[in-house]
């Protein structure tokens, strides 16, 4: 396999306190991979790194055969990784079009079977369509989230990371976002996940890396972690 996203023995720490104790993980191409774990495991701190917002105290991030362990965040964006952030992070004051339009273009276009237009964007989530001239601040969280994944697509990623894209939404807006999930899934978007919804996850995802302390405690595919009753019960609470 050609991983897109490869991380090599990455430790990482926010100021004197170790988040990350050695994590490897891959990511290939078409790829829908986990990141499982209860709270405080360092799910959203592996994000971080990838992204390069948190840079890394020991080890590599490799991304689209690039090393990208020091590369600030809009440089890892253009090379084609696209966030959908924790508590999605849109512009409040700008409209859903102001919002969709300032990300167009970040991106580099490295998938160029899977390129992104506001009309594309706008037949995944019609309801985007419909509140263009509203103000992001007007939106309910669910179009907000619509609104946050539109923003990431549109910069074409190559790998695609959601943290916690279902968190706090009502059930009915969840399945929405589930439901784009799987297409793009069926484009063959690579994507990262972060969610705690493990019967979504055990659907869609291949693979599955299930953090613990800072620590890849487990890894493997989904049949295999539906093989692993132990795996869910020792480090999922499920
Ligand atoms: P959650 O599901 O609660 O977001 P997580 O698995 O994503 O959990 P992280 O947010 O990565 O966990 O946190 C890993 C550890 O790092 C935790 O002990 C957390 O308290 C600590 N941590 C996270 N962010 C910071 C920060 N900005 N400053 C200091 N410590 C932090």
């Amino acid at each position: 396999m050609t991983a897109l996203l490869q991380m090599h023995d990455v430790s990482a720490s926010y100021g004197s306190i170790q988040a990350l104790f050695g994590i490897n993980l891959a990511i290939g191409a078409r790829q829908v991979v986990t990141l499982l774990g209860r709270n405080g495991m360092g799910k959203s701190t592996i994000i971080k790194t990838v992204c390069g917002m948190l840079a890394p105290t020991s080890g590599t991030v490799r991304f689209m055969d690039r090393d990208v362990t020091a590369m600030p965040s809009y440089r890892i964006a253009r090379l084609g990784l696209g966030l959908v952030p924790e508590g999605r992070r849109i512009f409040p004051n700008l409209t859903v079009r102001e919002n969709l339009v300032a990300t167009m273009g970040l991106g580099n276009g490295t998938a160029k079977t899977n390129t992104w237009s506001l009309e594309d964007v706008f037949e995944l989530f019609p309801r985007l369509a419909e509140r263009l001239d509203n103000g992001g601040n007007q939106l309910s969280g669910g179009e907000q989230q619509m609104l946050a994944i539109g923003r990431a697509l549109l910069t074409n990623p190559t790998l695609l990371v959601f943290d916690e894209a279902t968190e706090g939404l009502a059930p009915l807006v969840r399945n929405e976002i589930w439901s784009c999930i799987e297409k793009l899934k069926s484009r063959g978007q690579a994507i990262l996940l972060i969610d705690k919804n493990i019967e979504h996850l055990l659907r869609l995802a291949d693979r599955h890396y299930v953090i613990e302390k800072g620590r890849v405690a487990w890894e493997g595919s989904t049949g295999d972690l539906r093989d692993a009753p132990h795996v869910m019960s020792e480090f999922l609470s499920v």
